[in-house]
């Protein structure tokens, strides 16, 4: 029990668990095994060297065993012990001190080396900031190099270029030398023109003046032409009459109307009356009538129309104008006015439109603008109705003959269309024939029961001048002239023989009291002449065909109206008449005057004596 409580009073070795932290584990071992070692050589007595106690101490093995009464001997080794104890203790505390020394250097060295490494840590993430800064210099470098390359090449692109442009230079240097040679000749040339050119422009002034002498010559020409135009058709006639006899069906002419071939003013209805009693020879009546043009059955549209151009002239010129066709239904009074449609049977209208366009845009030419308004009227029944009216039946409007203040007259709600080409014209006129179309029926041929009246109002300004000039083409295509039995005729045929009878001879009466001169003209009488009232009388030119039928059995048709137009021609003459008496006491009051002696000898002999 002691031997126990003694150990455990020594100093503590270090455990295993000490020794494993330090190096010196294995000194502390050394000892722990040497304890056991020297506890036999404790037994060696005090202040003897150890290794000379073993000596005796291996000697008395035998004799170490001490005998329990040595209590002393005991003690001895008890003390030895302790002391050897106690030198071990010392040696290890001087152990373990040197070991605390060199762990507190070595806990030195390693906060030593922790702050070496945490420096050298920062140091890293220095150089880290360093090499992401310089990957972006690298980027850089590389996007500055790839720029460098491509500048290289716009460089080498460039210089190619600025070789090409050199060569072009080069060359346009060596046209721009040929250029300024040619400048020069040039130069020389132009000097050489403007001086040619100042000659020129002396000559187009002087010739610009010349052609304004001669446009003002033109005009006074043009205007002494329209004053003997109107000279000679005054001389032919303000109211002339023309025949015109249809040819046969079958063609050629039947014997009661003869031609004389001498000439082409003069018919002859011949009528030949059977002896009753058969001894006697038939007997042949003749009734002779002249007129101021007869037309055979040859005469072409064409023929017919240049006796009528020269009126249309004077339309233009600036005069009435009124073409009539009356005869007999059937006789041609519509082929002569309006004709068919190809262009050797075109009739009157188209022809006369045609020339009117084809003189207006000559006249163009001298200052002259002229606008053209066409108007197609039909008077059936003493009723006018609008041959031009595109719109619904059943608001076809009426109308009314009005006198203006200017001495016009004008229809009420009647269309005036403005026409601009001969187109035109013909599509009136084709609407003209659907709206006479849709009047008629079966059993009412009514066109031939009414008169229609085209008219083109004719105006022309030549503002360069101040001068206008301003009239009316009328054309009209009669009813016909056939006379009915009174007994035959009833109802609405009588309504409308009569109104076709008074208005026919009230259109003689109005024309030969224009002839004569008389001071009342019955225009009002019917609608005809009231609404041709404008265009009748004055300078007014007046045309009247008479329209012949050749067939045998329409005789007393024709004698009636060759007898109406003879009236007619009669009442002209007798106007002639009188002109050629004021004429002839003017040549005489101007035999001195040689030029007015001559200009008329001149009509005289031209037109009117030949
Ligand atoms: P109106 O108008 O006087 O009743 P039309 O002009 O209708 O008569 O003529 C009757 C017929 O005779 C028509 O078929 C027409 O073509 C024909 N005709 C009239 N005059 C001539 C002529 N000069 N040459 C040939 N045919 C004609
Ligand atoms: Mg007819």
């Amino acid at each position: 029990m002691l031997f126990c409580s003694e150990v455990h009073d020594l100093p503590s070795f270090p455990t295993a668990e000490s020794n494993r932290t330090a190096g010196a584990a294995t000194v502390a071992v050394g000892p722990s095994r040497g304890v056991l070692k020297r506890s036999t050589a404790s037994a060696a007595p005090r202040g003897v060297n150890p290794k000379q106690a073993a000596v005796p101490k291996t000697v008395g093995v035998g004799a170490s065993r001490r005998k329990p009464w040595d209590l002393k001997g005991k003690v001895n080794d008890m003390e030895d012990k302790i002391r050897n104890f106690q030198t071990k203790a010392r040696s290890v505390n001087e152990e373990m001190e040197a070991l605390k020394g060199s762990l507190s250097h070595s806990q030195s060295r390693v906060s030593q080396l922790e702050k070496e490494v945490e420096q050298q840590r920062s140091q890293i993430s220095k150089y880290e900031i360093e090499l992401q800064a310089l990957s972006h210099v690298r980027q850089e470098l590389e996007k500055v190099s790839s720029d460098k390359s491509f500048l290289q090449k716009e460089l080498s692109n460039l210089e190619e270029k600025y070789k090409v442009m050199e060569t072009l230079r080069d060359s346009q240097e060596t046209e721009l030398q040929a250029l300024k040679m040619k400048l020069s000749v040039q130069e020389s040339t132009m000097t050489r023109l403007q001086s040619t050119l100042r000659d020129r422009e002396e000559e187009v002034h002087s010739l610009k003046e010349m052609v304004a002498e001669q446009k003002e010559e033109l005009h006074s020409g043009e205007m002494e032409r329209r004053r003997l135009h109107n000279t000679i058709q005054e001389l032919k006639g303000n109211i002339r009459v023309f025949c015109r006899v249809r040819p046969l069906v079958s063609g050629g002419l039947s014997k009661h109307i003869q031609l004389p071939a001498s000439d082409d003013k003069s018919i002859v209805l011949a009528k030949t009356e059977e002896s009753h009693t058969g001894k006697v020879a038939d007997t042949q009546k003749n009734y002779n009538f002249s007129f101021d043009r007869v037309f055979g059955p040859q005469a072409s549209q064409q023929e017919i129309f240049e006796e009528i151009s020269l009126l249309v002239q004077s339309a233009l010129d600036g005069y009435n104008v009124c073409v009539f066709a009356y005869g007999q239904t059937g006789s041609g009074k519509t082929y002569t006015m309006e004709g068919e449609e190809y262009d050797d049977t075109r009739g009157v209208i188209p022809r006369a439109v045609q020339q009117v366009f084809k003189a207006g845009q000559k006249l163009a030419a001298q200052g002259w603008e002229f606008t053209f308004t066409a108007s197609f009227v039909e008077i059936y029944n003493e009723t006018l109705r609008d041959l031009l009216y595109t719109g619904k039946a059943s608001k076809r409007p009426e109308h009314e003959i009005r006198k203006m203040a200017s001495n016009e007259v004008t229809v009420t709600n009647l269309t005036y269309e403005k026409v601009y080409t001969e187109d035109q014209v013909q599509g009136l006129i084709a609407v003209a024939k659907r709206n006479r179309s849709t009047a008629q029926t079966s059993q009412n041929d009514r066109s031939s029961r009414s008169h229609s009246v085209f008219q083109l109002h004719i105006e022309g300004v030549n503002g360069g001048r101040d001068v206008t000039c301003k009239s009316t083409l009328c054309l009209v295509d009669l009813a016909g002239s056939e006379r009915m039995m009174k007994s035959q005729s009833q109802g609405d045929r009588f309504k409308e023989m009569t109104a076709i009878n008074s208005s026919l001879s009230n259109l003689g009466i109005v024309i030969t009291s224009l002839a004569n001169k008389e001071s009342h003209i019955p225009y009002r009488n019917s609608k005809l002449t009231y609404l041709l009232q404008g265009c009748l009388g004055g300078n007014s030119k007046t045309l009247m065909f008479v329209n012949i039928s050749p067939e045998s059995d329409s005789f007393g048709e024709t004698l009636n109206s060759l007898r109406f137009a003879s009236k007619v021609s009669d009442a002209s003459s007798c106007l002639m008449q009188k002109k050629f008496n004021a004429i002839s006491v003017l040549r005489k009051k101007a035999k001195n005057k040689y030029i007015l002696t001559v200009n008329l000898s001149m009509f005289l002999s031209e037109y009117v004596l030949s």
